[in-house]
């Protein structure tokens, strides 16, 4: 199959809806996923049967209601298609079937917000994400909700945030003339990963277990060299690269650019950007297709946030739009933003609900791995803060300061080869270290962790964004003269929040500083970040905005600290295990090992030197000792767990996490001293370099 053959194959898409279904229904249809009525049910049973044949004719004997709790990964329950007929069975996929399922909802995080007795959960067919069929399943998009009514998933409120900002921002755009049917937001989320040998990978327990290394001193050869990034593809990556490509473009994933990253085994992989709705379930089925991908080829892709101390992590850069059903992006700044009224609005709205809720935004990037970025010197700082670039950031300047602005050319240059045709160099450069990037017409929210769904944050994003629309509405509607009160308004928008605009280094020493004399939020880990989400604001705008009932929030809000408790303590159990029964023995007998040399030295002539191997063996037993020490602690802190949410997450957070870097610190520090071929399991050079 060549590649526009291949595109979309396994998908229930546009084009097969158009040939198998009724002209009408193909309308009907059409009109749900396209302006958001509500589903004509007298269609249902009509798409069912022509979605089932085309499954069956993919080689499909299953369907499933593929939906998305409140952990990060997906979930999947498989019904046949067969119905009894006399003798026989028949293939069948009745309406019902495909708008509604009810799997047992009692084993997924509800955050308290359903009891256990009450089980019953729903699964409803979400028609804006195209159905598709995967190892003989029919996979049907679905929301998941509570008997009584509470979402239980990430889509449903992603879906009623998009809701919300297309109002709000239709709202908006009326008041400048401009009449759409639709204003959706789009994203287009670059993957990053890292690819390790399955059988190195299968020797390390704390891989297997928590996703990332526990143990180990930095390799002799790190990123230093800067060697990695973009560099040419080894020949094994380059092939599961492929067919990575081939499998992502079959589920008609627009999987776009590959490249290596910074750190050595890191690569990355961006999509082109869609609707948000589809780009998180596209960005789901991607990295549960990365990590299949790579067991076919011995590899195993790790998209934990942290997998190796001392070289870069892996996130996940989320470009955030919006543009109406006619072609409009409403990023865009054109070419003279300072004379466009409604751009100019529409960046006052956005810059100042991030500074407004930078707390949630934050809370909604939290997560255990993701600590080991935010804060690090290498993903963007735990401070959100706007970057605008050299234009807009002077554009603004100059409306907050008073100062008349003075538009810079963009200089039409070249890049000094003389071959090389002349091109307009952007107006901005690349600001690689802010959180939040305006990027030509999108912005870049780049805190993201690389496991993570990207559903959080956009849900976050699309909610603030459509109150602060909202806000602009209430203030402009009735204005006497609009242009003069939109100008003004949008003023009064960058002074009060002209100080989450940072367009310099983030990385350096002066904005931790600079950033608490602005008052901005400095939350480090996700103990301290996620209370944000539990404040009256923060709870006051997803009720305003529909997106989440009050129950809702809080829920989430404890299943975050539940998972950010449950991870750290596996993590601590793992460490506890390998330090007692693999390193500690380990080092214990490269030590018995040094005491016979030095014994076999002696016998022979106490005048060949020993001061080296004594010295040596002191040194590891004293350090095995310390190690014990170190796991001594942290297994009596683990103990004394306090109650409730809140207290378990600080006491794990500034605790339980000092506690384990203890521990590693004494066994990285034996690993540099111990013999290689003592130490019990495959060390950092041989991870990284695993794949040849
Ligand atoms: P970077 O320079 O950050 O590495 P890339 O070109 O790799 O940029 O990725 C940019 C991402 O932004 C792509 O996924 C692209 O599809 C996405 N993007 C471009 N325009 C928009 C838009 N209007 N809305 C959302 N995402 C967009
Ligand atoms: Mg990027």
């Amino acid at each position: 199959m060549n590649v526009t053959e291949l595109f979309g194959s396994n998908v229930f898409n546009d084009e097969a809806m158009k040939n198998l279904l009724p002209k009408e229904v193909y309308k009907s249809l059409r009109k749900t996923i396209d302006e958001g009525k509500s589903l004509d049910t007298n269609i249902a049973s009509v798409v069912a049967n022509a979605m089932k044949d085309w499954a069956v004719s993919k080689g499909a004997t299953h369907y499933t209601h593929w939906f998305q709790p409140l952990t990060n990964l997906t979930a999947e329950k498989h019904d046949s298609f067969i119905e009894p007929s006399g003798d026989r069975v028949i293939m069948q996929l009745t309406g019902k079937n495909l708008i509604v399922g009810e799997p047992d909802a009692s084993s997924f995080p509800s955050g308290g917000s359903r009891a256990t007795s009450a089980a019953r959960g729903y699964t409803a067919w979400d028609p804006t994400s195209p159905a598709f069929v995967k190892e003989g399943t029919l996979y049907i998009p679905t929301v998941f909700v509570s008997y009584t009514g509470e979402t239980l998933d990430k889509k449903a409120p992603l879906l009623k945030s998009m809701t919300a900002i297309d109002m709000q921002a239709k709202r908006l755009l009326k008041l400048f003339g401009i009449e759409c049917r639709k204003v959706s937001t789009t994203v287009g989320p670059e993957q990053e990963y890292f690819l390790v040998d399955e059988e190195v990978y299968s020797q390390r327990k704390d891989l297997q277990l928590t996703g990332r290394t526990l143990f180990g001193a930095p390799p002799s050869r790190g990123q230093e060299l800067e060697d990695h990034y973009f560099g040419s593809l080894k020949t094994r990556v380059a092939e599961y690269m492929k067919d990575l490509d081939e499998t992502l473009w079959s589920y008609g994933i627009f999987a776009k650019t590959k490249h290596n990253e910074v750190a050595p085994a890191q690569h990355e992989l961006a999509p082109v950007f869609t609707t948000s709705n589809v780009a998180v379930d596209d960005n789901q089925l991607t990295m549960e297709l990365m990590k299949k991908v790579a067991k076919k080829h011995g590899l195993v892709c790790l998209l934990h946030e942290k997998p190796f101390e001392g070289v870069n992590g892996s996130g996940k850069h989320n470009n955030w739009s919006l543009s109406t059903d006619t072609g409009i992006n409403l990023l865009d700044p054109g070419d003279t933003p300072e004379k466009n009224d409604r751009f100019m609005l529409i960046l006052a709205c956005i810059v100042s609900a991030v500074d407004q809720y930078q707390g949630i935004l934050r809370a909604s990037v939290a997560s255990a791995g993701n600590d080991h970025r935010l804060g690090a010197n290498e993903a963007p700082p735990a401070i959100i803060s706007v970057y605008l670039g050299d234009q807009l950031g002077a554009i603004v300047d100059s409306i907050v300061l008073g100062r008349e602005y003075v538009p810079k050319q963009a200089v039409p240059g070249s890049i000094g080869v003389p071959e090389s045709p002349i091109f307009p160099i952007d107006t901005t450069d690349r600001n690689r270290t802010s959180p939040f990037a305006f990027t030509g017409n999108k912005f870049e929210f780049r805190m993201l962790g690389s496991q993570a769904s990207v559903a959080d944050p956009n849900i976050v994003l699309n909610t603030i964004a459509a109150q602060a629309f909202a806000d602009a509405v209430e203030a402009l509607s009735g204005a006497k003269d609009f242009g003069k009160a939109c100008r003004a308004y949008a003023e009064k928008l960058f002074k009060e929040h002209y100080r989450i605009i940072f367009n310099y280094n983030g990385y350096g020493p002066d904005w931790e500083p600079e950033a608490e004399r602005r008052g901005l939020l400095n939350n480090k880990t996700t103990a301290d970040a996620v209370p944000a989400f539990f404040g009256r604001e923060s709870i006051d705008v997803f009720l305003r905005q529909g997106v989440y009932t009050e129950k809702e929030v809080v829920a989430r809000a404890n299943i975050a600290l539940e998972n950010y408790i449950k991870t750290i303590n596996v993590e601590a159990l793992t460490m506890i295990e390998m330090a007692k029964q693999d390193i500690y023995p380990a080092v214990n007998g490269y030590i018995a090992e040094i005491c016979s040399v030095v014994a076999a030295k002696r016998a022979v002539s106490e005048k060949i030197a020993c001061e080296k191997d004594v010295a040596l063996a002191e040194r590891l037993a004293r350090d095995n000792e310390a190690m014990m020490n170190a796991v001594e602690k942290l297994e009596t802190d683990l103990l004394e767990m306090p109650e409730g949410n809140g207290p378990a997450s600080q006491k794990m957070a500034h605790v339980i996490v000092p506690d384990m870097e203890e521990v590693r610190r004494c066994a990285d520090g034996m690993e540099r001293l111990c013999a290689s071929g003592y130490w019990p399991f495959p060390v950092y050079t041989d991870l990284m370099y695993s794949v040849k």
